[in-house]
């Protein structure tokens, strides 16, 4: 496939992933403030514009997971300090998204350390490094796990080779039994498949089935991105529907390029089965992880 081609469909992928980001920041903004929930033992989620924020208030203990972007990064930094008045401890990155890194600068610059596996500032650096925004990278970096006591808390990441990218972290609080999946789940929606910075969407359906493995039925999750009616919490069977969606893309793929036919026809065809994955109806986020998929198995097999 030539170099234009790999740009174009990459593009049109992260085009797809784009589109369906919710709604204009200006809007939220005025609701940011609020947007703080609760989930079980001091962790809870704040929604802004981006990838869902995770964080922990305990009396000795202020962490913060991913930090979308500087603007609601700061509106997430103010509401932590209100509820807590510790410095931040901790910001960990789920991984290197700009919609989970960008607020770096803000809620990076005002915690202690910034934790992510070590690919994570790597692959940064490569996308990000020349950007206007200001970057702020990972002190702390790990291989394959990090964990850390923290006031009452304890905190475990795990990595499991590539998923969504060549550097996502599973990240679980364990007393609370509350694990933020940063993009590894994209929750009943299609996914944002990113192949340049080393997306791998078989070994991601293993990621998924070792994560299920490790938790159980009691363990509440928080996904990076959802389907409006779905939201951004669930369960670890949420997490096996991840691995299923990728399932069967890979599998509409194969028997597309089996039958001899192209990325735009596999695309046409859609996804039986999985018509909660479409937002607002629309079949482009799916048309556009077909497409995506098409490239990854067709540049595997050259
Ligand atoms: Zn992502």
């Amino acid at each position: 496939m030539s170099h234009s081609r790999r740009q174009f469909l990459s593009r049109s992928a992260m085009v797809a992933a784009l589109a369906v980001l919710p709604a204009p920041f200006k809007a939220l903004a005025a609701r940011s403030r609020f947007n703080f929930t609760p989930v079980r033992r001091g962790v809870g989620i704040f929604e802004a514009r981006g990838g869902t924020i995770g964080w922990l208030v305990r009396d000795k203990a202020l962490v913060a997971v991913d930090s979308q972007f500087p603007e609601s990064a700061q509106a997430c930094l103010d509401g932590l300090t209100e509820k807590s008045g510790r410095r931040m401890d901790l910001l960990i990155n789920s991984h290197h998204h700009g919609d989970h890194t960008a607020g770096n600068s803000v809620l990076g610059a005002n915690a202690r350390h910034i934790v992510a596996q070590s690919n994570v500032p790597v692959l940064q650096k490569r996308f990000y490094g020349k950007s206007e925004r200001e970057q702020k990278y990972a002190d702390i970096t790990f291989e394959e796990t990090w964990t850390q006591d923290l006031g009452d808390e304890t905190i475990a990441l795990n990595y499991f080779g590539p998923g969504h990218t060549g550097g996502d972290s599973v990240i679980h609080f364990q007393n609370a039994d509350v694990a933020h999946m940063g993009d590894l789940v994209f929750n009943h929606r299609h996914a944002y498949i990113d192949l340049p910075a080393g997306c791998d969407t078989r070994n991601w359906m293993t990621v998924l089935e070792r994560t299920y493995d490790m938790f159980t039925d009691n363990t509440v999750f928080i996904f990076g991105h959802g389907n409006p009616t779905h939201g951004i919490l669930g369960t670890r069977d949420d997490v096996l529907v991840m691995r299923d969606y990728l399932g069967a893309l890979r599998k509409a793929v194969s028997d597309g390029i089996r039958d001899g036919k192209s990325s735009a026809d596999i695309a046409a065809l859609g996804l039986e089965g999985f018509e909660s994955h479409r937002i607002d109806g629309s079949t482009k986020g799916i048309e556009g992880n077909l497409m995506a998929v098409y490239e990854e198995l067709t540049e595997a097999v050259e």
